[in-house]
């Protein structure tokens, strides 16, 4: 009966999803939070896949979401939470959730509502990107003060 066609359980063990995780994840079940913890801090913890090594930052970006989510750090070769630049680690998950109730950020041609800013605000919005990302996640994950084309932003990542 049997080929030989049952995949052997010793290999499936030694597989990791992180490369088709892409450069974040919610956690959707506890084998991630057995993962090594290389350092923890009170919102953030680094966590370490057992099989590949690579390092994810786990977070929880927003107070009512109760299960964290884990991000690829930027630089990607960081081992301290003090070497993470948190605006560029929290990007894409900022954009895939502003995405989530904006739709496809596009910006139009009025400016944003806020005094002194000249980014545009996007569809569906009365704000700029920035300002949207600062008042949702906080100001430390926005990139203020300097201008991030819309086409540097929207890089396609899956939700
Ligand atoms: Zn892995
Ligand atoms: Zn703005």
């Amino acid at each position: 009966m049997s080929n030989g066609q049952s995949p052997d359980p010793t290999a499936v063990s030694l597989q990791c999803r992180c490369e088709e995780r892409g450069s974040w994840f919610r956690v959707e079940d506890d084998e991630v939070l057995r993962w090594p913890v290389l350092e923890i801090a009170e919102w953030e913890e680094l966590r370490e896949c057992p099989v590949c090594a690579r390092i994810w930052v786990q977070t929880w970006p927003e107070e009512l979401e109760s299960l964290p989510i884990l991000c690829r750090p930027v630089p990607e070769a960081s081992r301290r939470l003090k070497e993470i630049h948190r605006a560029p680690t929290m990007r894409p998950y900022c954009l895939a959730r502003l995405g989530e109730h904006l739709g496809e950020l596009k910006e139009q041609r009025l400016l944003c509502k806020k005094v002194d800013c000249e980014r545009r605000r996007l569809q569906g919005s009365g704000y700029c990107l920035e300002h949207l990302i600062a008042d949702r996640f906080g100001r430390n994950f926005a990139a203020l003060g300097r201008e991030t084309p819309i086409e540097e932003i929207d890089d396609g990542d899956p939700i």
